[in-house]
């Protein structure tokens, strides 16, 4: 499952946020291979389109893809140099795909900011030089093993020492590694450091309940909009409180207060979809009478590693996908009928998934 890693500094509205998506959270029968730790909350990706395909399959039960967050406390000023950031901290977020910066955009005198006023980007630049600081770390501990034996005349560490300081010296500069653009083969030669500012990133803006109708006059937002598009990072506007009252809701319920509010989605599904497109992820579908299900994939994902996912014997003994586009299915009515008007491809294993496939993996077992 894909993982998003939240941090920020204490009192921006973390746990307020990771508290609404916990209880937010997706059916636990659905996940019955994955422990929850009680730092992690699992939740649905929304997608209106397979409650479509389970009415037309008839199919039993609906199985939304899911994404998971992690809280990842103990981010603060000064983390890198003493104990705050210790290896616990630095073990989880090192899994994470993604990381989900939350800062705090709301004025409030009754509680407390850290560093004594509200100013996002002085808050965005405490917490990237804490994770830069981790990676320098990083980067220097493996400098000095490759120096060695670059030495002794290894040609792949007398390839990698140029990379290991040209990053160390944008580091030192608290200039996070997804900002300098490196090659393909760099960021290869760095995989193994995983690296926390090399990790895709955006933005949480956390406003105050009373603007999530129009925060057009927020000026905390703008800033950290105009900050987060020069380096290329996403921003995703939410107010934690509203979450947590969304999370309280049914379904129903939920709708009628969003529309209430003059919004179209929740907080928590925008800063889904927002995590979904910085990682390139669409969806596949499997849909018959047991179970219509939403797979997640990153674009450009073939065939037989789609069917992976599934399980390893269909990527092992994959011979070929039944495909029908989602919006052709649903235009056709049926399966039956876009069989007949020959919208059901048969597609090989180099056959590249699109959003939307309808799939069906023939395989030899
Ligand atoms: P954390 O330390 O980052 O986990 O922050 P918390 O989630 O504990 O929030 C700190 C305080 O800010 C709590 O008192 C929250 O109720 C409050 N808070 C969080 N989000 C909002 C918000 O959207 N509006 C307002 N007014 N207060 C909020």
């Amino acid at each position: 499952n894909l993982e998003v890693g939240i941090v920020g500094l204490p009192n921006v509205g973390k746990s307020t946020l990771f508290n609404a998506i916990t209880k937010a959270g997706a059916e636990a029968a659905n996940y019955p291979f994955c422990t929850i730790e009680p730092n992690v909350g699992v939740v649905d990706v929304p997608d209106e389109r397979i409650n479509v395909l389970a009415e037309m399959f008839k199919s039993k039960k609906i199985v939304p893809a899911a994404m998971r967050f992690v809280d990842i406390a103990g981010l603060v000023a000064g983390a890198s140099k003493g104990e705050g950031l210790g290896n616990k901290f630095l073990s989880h977020i090192r899994q994470v795909d993604a990381i989900a910066q939350v800062i705090r955009c709301f004025d409030d005198p009754n509680i407390t900011h850290v560093s004594g006023s509200i100013d996002p980007i002085r808050d965005i630049e405490i917490i990237n030089t804490e994770l830069c600081l981790a990676d320098l770390d990083s980067v220097e501990k493996r400098q000095q093993r490759i120096e060695k034996i670059a030495k002794s005349g290894d040609k792949a560490a007398r390839a990698e020492l140029p990379v290991l300081e040209k990053v160390a010296a944008a580091l030192s500069e608290a200039i996070p590694v997804r900002a300098l653009g490196l090659e393909e083969e760099e960021l290869d030669m760095l995989k193994e450091l995983t690296l926390l500012t090399a990790k895709k990133s955006l933005y949480v803006a956390n406003i105050s309940e009373d603007e999530v109708s129009d925060y057009s006059g927020n000026d905390y937002v703008k800033r950290v909009q105009e900050y987060a598009a020069k380096e290329g990072s996403g921003v995703v506007v939410v107010s934690a409180r509203i979450e947590s009252e969304i999370a309280e809701l049914s379904d129903e319920e939920a709708k009628a207060f969003l529309e209430d509010l003059g919004v179209t989605e929740s907080g928590l599904d925008k800063l889904i979809k927002a995590s979904y497109s910085l990682l390139g992820l669409i969806n596949f579908f499997t849909a018959g009478e047991m179970e219509a299900r939403a797979w997640t994939i990153v674009d450009g994902t073939k065939a037989p590693q789609a069917a992976g996912k599934i399980h390893s014997d269909i990527e092992k003994g994959f011979i070929r996908a039944e495909i029908v586009a989602y919006d052709d299915l649903i235009a056709c009515g049926s399966q039956n009928a876009a069989k007949e008007k020959g919208l059901v491809r048969l597609e090989g294993k180099d056959y590249v998934m699109k959003d939307g496939d309808v799939t069906y993996f023939r395989f030899n077992v």
